[in-house]
């Protein structure tokens, strides 16, 4: 049986020789160029079927006396750490005093409501997960940044749960070869992963259309 217990190669033994979030990245587009996830978990939904995905999973994954999580569809300005010149287009933050980190501050949300922020283009299930790991696992520790061993192990975790054990096992494969691969990385790497994942999922899309054509 598929499981993410064998998940646990200890992080000092991986040598973070590029940016983390890149191979995070990379192991994700790899994950869907490779169609490992359903159509449902990477195609686009509106605005208010993120927003209730994004509460449901949030409402069953949260720490035990966490307020719900504010979901806010932005028209940009998220690439406040862009992964080598890759934009992000979602964004989990806690509410904090001070605004976030570029200190745009935050509407009107009181400190310590946790917030998913998205542009139109990062209205999708997967998203929402990538997220909700970030706002789980690694946010309330600023020394332990995002997309280390912990987000992965989570992350794997909630693929388990929302996609499936197969899912998981999957991501965590393409995660692992993108680590092992690690230095030879570069932001070209990423894009063109990024681009043949696109250029998938625009397939994936299309021919989705003409079925529903053929359909009616
Ligand atoms: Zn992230």
């Amino acid at each position: 049986m598929a499981s993410t217990d064998d998940f646990d190669a200890p992080e000092e033994t991986v040598k973070w020789l590029v940016d983390p979030g890149l191979v995070v990245s990379l192991a994700t587009w790899d994950a869907i160029a490779a169609e490992v996830f359903p159509q449902e978990m990477v195609g686009e939904l509106s605005a208010a079927e993120w927003a209730d995905y994004g509460h449901e999973v949030w409402e069953s994954e949260k720490p035990d006396g966490c307020p719900a999580v504010t979901m806010e569809v932005v028209d940009a300005g998220l690439d406040r750490a862009p992964v080598s010149g890759a934009d992000s287009c979602a964004q989990a933050d806690w509410v904090s005093e001070e605004g976030d980190l570029l200190q745009a501050p935050y509407s009107e949300l009181p400190p310590g409501t946790p917030l998913i922020r998205a542009t139109p283009e990062g209205l999708n299930r997967l998203d929402v997960l990538h997220e909700v790991t970030h706002l789980t696992c690694d946010l309330r520790a600023p020394e332990a940044p995002g997309h280390r061993w912990a987000f992965a192990q989570n992350f794997a975790r909630l693929l388990e749960t929302w996609v499936s054990p197969e899912a998981a096992v999957a991501w965590k494969m393409h995660f692992e070869r993108r680590v092992l691969a690690a230095p030879r990385h570069t932001c070209e790497s990423l894009l063109a992963a990024r681009a043949e994942g696109e250029r998938l999922l625009r397939e994936r899309d299309e021919s989705g259309r003409k079925r529903d054509q053929s359909a009616q």
